[in-house]
């Protein structure tokens, strides 16, 4: 269930969020200074890198989604691109000419074809075929 608490920084007075904490190593923005992440120079081009074009259509068409809903980052990983605002809510974790699989982080169950639940981890996870 989502915590129905200002954030932190509305309850401490402020008005805007605080600034994102970006690595000076890897350059990734975080919401908290010196998080625990996989360090690295990855980048959305390496992660397309050996895919083909349906996979790449598929990920063109799912960043062109989340965008319909405003302007995203994406935050890519060894094994995935993440995407965020302030915090990471969605994300690729596999991708093939055969389909993509995807996760949005909600704060409730959702009812949907396709959907699997991960009761322990926040996240939603659909497996897309590429048809
Ligand atoms: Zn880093």
């Amino acid at each position: 269930m989502a915590s129905t608490q200002p954030p932190a920084y509305r309850r401490a007075g402020g008005t805007r969020p605080p600034p994102l904490w970006r690595c000076p190593r890897c350059g990734r923005l975080f919401v908290t200074r010196n998080i625990y992440h996989g360090c690295g120079p990855y980048t959305v081009a390496g992660f397309l890198k050996r895919k083909g074009p349906r996979a790449r259509a598929l990920y063109r068409g799912f960043v062109a989604l989340l965008r319909r809903c405003g302007p995203v980052i994406a935050a890519p990983t060894k094994t995935r691109v993440a995407f965020m605002v302030r915090v990471r809510f969605a994300g690729i974790s596999a991708l093939s000419e055969r389909g993509m699989t995807v996760a949005f982080a909600l704060t409730r169950p959702l009812a949907s074809p396709g959907a699997a639940h991960r009761p322990l981890q926040p996240e939603v996870v659909w497996t897309l075929p590429a048809d």
